[in-house]
């Protein structure tokens, strides 16, 4: 079966990709899907995000990377998937998570969203607090993969280089 699991990865963090790992023991395919989102103002472009995500799950055989606009559950009937894969953190991720399932379903009835739990190791992990440490020059070490790693840097350090000049 093909699962699909939508998110904004900017960028993609050791708890994303323990999730993919996990979601390629369950399902025989899983598209890892970018999702192009007009109202956020992500660091790395779509092209970015999917060229570290390339990278990050470039031992995972039966893993994909792909990008979509518009609804997600338009985006699964075009690749002829039914799963929706999300995962859950703490409490505080089960409201909105419940109510993007809940319309999902009602936008599409045949396509369900499947949750997995985080590992505890990266139950505190989010891409927003990763980029917040780099951006304070803290070691992020161990809650990225290495791609992201340096991809983060270099763009933070070039960043820092701009504002100098301005
Ligand atoms: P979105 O902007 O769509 O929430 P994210 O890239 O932040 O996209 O997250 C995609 C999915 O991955 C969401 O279901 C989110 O709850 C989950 N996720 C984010 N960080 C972690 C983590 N550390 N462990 C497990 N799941 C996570």
């Amino acid at each position: 079966m093909k699962a699909i699991y939508p998110g904004s990865f900017d960028p993609v963090t050791c708890g994303h990709l323990d999730i993919i790992e996990r979601a390629t023991s369950v399902f025989d395919q899983v598209i890892v899907a970018v999702a192009v989102n007009l109202e956020k103002q992500p660091l790395f472009s779509v092209e970015e995000r999917m060229e570290l995500l390339r990278q990050a799950c470039g031992h995972l055989e039966n893993v994909s990377v792909d990008c979509f606009e518009g609804l997600t559950v338009d985006y699964a009937r075009q690749k002829g998937a039914k799963v929706l894969i999300r995962s859950l953190r703490a409490v505080s991720d089960f409201e909105y998570e419940l109510q993007m399932a809940l319309m999902n379903k009602r936008l599409n009835p045949e396509v369900e969203t499947l949750f997995m739990m985080t590992s505890a190791e990266y139950s505190f992990l989010s891409s927003s607090l990763v980029k917040e440490l780099a951006h304070l020059g803290t070691s992020i070490n161990g809650l990225v993969p290495k791609c992201v790693e340096e991809k983060l840097l270099a763009k933070l350090g070039r960043r820092a280089q701009e504002a100098e000049k301005r």
